[in-house]
């Protein structure tokens, strides 16, 4: 071990002395169960004979990249929960030595619904929280940072949320300011006209205490009901985590990380596609992130002097396909933007959360999202009527002040040398400036930036 490893160790491990020698012991990392038992009925027609878990993406079977991203980051403790072809997938993995882990697993003889393996493993989890993971789907997550973010919340669970690609057509995750799930929409629930992009990716980090409040008879799960003549299952979503709703207890951890379906054959096209191009492991926020900050006004909607109502707010030609393109590229999309109405008094705080859901429907409807949105809501000068006191301040996050961009580039790791900040503005080119990152201005007049576009797709096209 050199040096620098050892420092790390010593960083990442608990450890004591004894008798003047440090003994490094490994810190206790969670207990991870990943529901691997999904039978994959579309995406199967291209592999007929192997279980969903087991689908190569560049000859290495999708869950065994999971599993190595997990022990890479200390998760050495897994339980899989499998029935269909689930021979294939013991026989595959073993005990997990070959993986640097333990593996145990929970094989479904009938289905159980979602969550009847948790409560037949229920005292194998103990008390301390863990991981739930759904196979289903392709990711690539720093968790570490999402089970900080659980325990800052001091959540019962939290839940991974993401934008996606057809907001319009998926589950929506509603929270209130803090952060806490209000109401969690299935896709054929009626929504608001305007809507934050937040959906579920099915990763949890779950205290085992709320599948004791759910008063679930074990031993009933997996017999016939004696009413209806049916299998007692278990629905996760439906039975455990709906019930957590307004409670203040079930938090969003909204993350930009790579979190995808892999279930249709074109899915699995862009999957492969993705993990060729480095996109699914790069988008750990372990590693460096690069983004694109964006303006609104004049940027991505239309000009219209200060913007007070969702109704003002109109998408300038171009933007969505642009966005998109950031999207698909590795690149974050980040909404940077000054918004003094707020201390002006004239726009309310859940006033401008309803614009931004606006933004958010609207670039949803095309496929496009953005990763997060930083606004400023202050203002320097004091003195007009219905302003709103604490807001006048001479603060750090106004353009051309580099707050909000520094803000997010903790949030997200983000490499800000290697990012770029486009605006129609001088704040917006010194922002970017400030920050140090490259900069690009829509409109004409020189504002020392190292680019000048006519439209935020000039710039996509020409940069991304
Ligand atoms: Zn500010």
């Amino acid at each position: 071990m050199d040096q620098e490893d050892y420092k790390e160790r010593l960083n990442n491990d608990y450890y004591h002395v004894e008798g003047g020698v440090i003994n490094i012991k490994m810190k206790q990392h969670m207990l991870v169960i990943i529901m691997a038992g999904g039978k994959g009925t579309r995406i199967s027609k291209l592999f007929p004979h192997i279980p969903k878990p087991l689908i190569p993406i560049q000859g290495v079977p999708v869950l065994e990249r999971e599993i190595n991203s997990l022990v890479s980051q200390g998760f050495s403790n897994i339980i899989l929960t499998v029935s269909h072809m689930s021979e294939k997938i013991v026989e595959y993995f073993g005990d997990g030595s070959r993986f640097g882990c333990k593996i145990e697993y929970y094989v479904e003889e009938t289905p159980l619904g979602n969550a009847g393996a948790l409560f037949k493993l229920r005292n194998r989890i103990g008390s301390d929280p863990f991981l739930l993971l759904n196979a289903d789907s392709v990711f690539d997550v720093d968790f570490n940072r999402m089970i900080k973010y659980h325990e800052d919340h001091r959540a019962s669970v939290t839940l991974f949320t993401h934008p996606n690609s057809h907001p319009y057509d998926s589950g929506l995750v509603i929270t209130d300011e803090d952060g806490s799930v209000e109401q969690w929409l299935t896709k054929e629930d009626k929504r608001p006209e305007y809507y934050k992009n937040r959906v579920n990716a099915g990763l949890h980090v779950i205290n085992p205490k709320v599948l004791d409040d759910a008063r679930i008879d074990i031993d009933k799960i997996g017999s016939v009901d004696e009413t209806t003549g049916k299998v007692v299952k278990v629905d996760f979503d439906r039975q455990i985590l709906k019930a957590l709703c307004g409670r203040h207890t079930m938090f969003c951890y909204d993350s930009p990380e790579y979190v995808k379906d892999m279930g249709t054959p074109e899915r699995y096209q862009q999957v492969c596609d993705d993990f060729k191009r480095g996109i699914v492991n790069g988008k750990n926020l372990k590693n460096k992130q690069k983004a694109v900050f964006l303006d609104r006004d004049g940027t991505l909607n239309k000009y219209v002097g200060f913007l007070r109502k969702p109704e003002e707010l109109e998408l300038l030609p171009g933007v969505a396909e642009a966005i998109k393109r950031i999207n698909e590229s590795g690149y974050l999309a980040i909404v940077v933007t000054n918004q003094p109405v707020v201390a002006r008094g004239e726009v309310t705080v859940s006033g401008i959360q309803i614009i931004h859901n606006k933004l958010e429907t609207l670039l949803g409807l095309q496929g496009a999202y953005i990763d997060a949105l930083y606004y400023c809501p202050h203002h320097p000068h004091k003195g007009y009527k219905g302003e709103i006191d604490a807001l006048k301040i001479e603060c750090s996050c106004r353009k051309p002040k580099p707050g909000l961009l520094f803000k997010a580039a903790e949030e997200f790791n983000i490499d800000l040398s290697q990012s770029w900040m486009i605006g129609d503005g001088k704040n917006d080119v010194e922002a970017g400036q400030n920050a140090g990152c490259r900069t690009a201005l829509i409109g004409e007049v020189n504002c020392g930036q190292d680019m000048i576009v006519n439209s935020l797709l000039e710039f996509v096209e020409k940069v991304i």
